[in-house]
């Protein structure tokens, strides 16, 4: 499936209720591109039809305890012995690791630390190794949806390795802008987010008062700006702007419910808004911090002179 066709899918299928498809997100929007762009035609072939079908669920080891923001300081080290290949480190904030099968593991594989972005590769590992070790983390929201994963001594060979030996920044540079570019308000909210709030407005009686009315229009026109950027050439300014939409929009939606907004009231769509809220931070951070989102626009699409390093 082309970027395009895929795009075109999600259009449609937005306009129908389908299964929650949560699980497969990162699989989806992460893995997937990386391999379709950088994988040989072998690996897109085994791998694409396995992750697309829901088959492979997949998940992203990029980050470390002492590498977010600077990625390219990872430590987990990759060694080769002909054509295996033996990697051992750990990784942090890996989400969906506990149920994935596959996992998209950014490594150092030239001892020499000086070549930093040069000395990096990309490579699919077996979650089911016994040498990986998952570990889920506690959230402020009550969930366990990221991970710590220690990997030792795990064994891969040559067809586990994307884009080429020392081709893995380019490889994590995808799946990045890939992973921003699916953070528009719609993909990391529930289904039809406007749909919902503007049916709470009415169910509460806010559609009839100005300023609720002035918000909501507020939400849908930044959530149509934010689609349009997204869709644009600036993942980095999307995001940020997008994650600033959905803040307004649960904010909105939490103050409507009221008391069922933070307390379990069973009533539909009023306490699941409050979850959404919680995840704000979340966004903030994940994919590329907003500090980092900053920098990027102001560098790379600014032209401002590069921070100090
Ligand atoms: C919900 C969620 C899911 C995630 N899922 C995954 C996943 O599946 N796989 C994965 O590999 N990672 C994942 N992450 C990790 C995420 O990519 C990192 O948290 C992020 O890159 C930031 O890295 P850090 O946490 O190490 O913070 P740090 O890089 O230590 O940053 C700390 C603070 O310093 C600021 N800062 C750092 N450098 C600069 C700079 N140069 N200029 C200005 N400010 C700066 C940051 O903005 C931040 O406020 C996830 C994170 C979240 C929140």
């Amino acid at each position: 499936m082309s970027a395009s066709e895929l795009e075109c899918f999600t259009e449609v299928a937005a306009e129908f209720e389908l299964p929650d498809t949560h699980c497969l997100h990162v699989g989806l929007s992460i893995v997937a591109p990386a391999i379709r762009e950088h994988g040989t035609s072998e690996q897109k072939a085994y791998w694409l039809r396995r992750l697309w079908r829901g088959e492979s669920i997949g998940c992203q080891l990029f980050s470390e305890p002492d590498a977010g923001s600077d990625l390219a300081s990872v430590r987990t080290t990759a060694v080769r012995d002909g054509d295996q290949w033996t990697i051992t480190g750990q990784k942090v904030w890996s989400s969906g690791a506990h149920i994935s099968d596959v996992g998209l593991l950014l490594a150092r594989s030239d001892a020499d630390r000086s070549s930093r972005h040069k000395g990096l590769s990309m490579f699919l590992i077996d979650m089911s190794d016994p040498g990986v070790t998952v570990r889920p983390l506690k959230q402020i929201n009550g969930n366990s949806r990221f991970n710590e994963v220690f990997v030792e001594g795990v064994s891969v060979s040559d067809d586990r390795l994307i884009g080429g030996e020392g081709n893995g920044w380019s490889v994590a540079r995808t799946s990045l802008n890939s992973e921003r570019d699916g953070m528009a308000v719609s993909d990391t909210l529930f289904a039809n987010p406007l749909e919902r709030l503007i049916e709470l407005a009415r169910e509460v009686g806010g559609s009839q008062r100005p300023e609720i009315r002035q918000r909501i229009a507020d939400v849908y026109s930044r959530s149509v700006i934010s689609n349009w950027m997204m869709a644009g050439t600036s993942a980095a300014a999307g995001k940020l702007y997008s994650t600033d939409t959905s803040n307004r929009l649960c904010s909105l939606a939490v103050e409507l419910a009221g008391i069922a907004g933070v307390t379990d009231s069973g009533d539909r769509n009023r306490y699941c808004w409050s979850e959404m809220l919680l995840a704000i931070p979340s966004l903030r951070i994940a994919g590329g911090t907003d500090e980092i989102m900053r920098n990027l626009v102001g560098e790379r699409e600014l032209g401002l002179p590069r921070e100090p390093r």
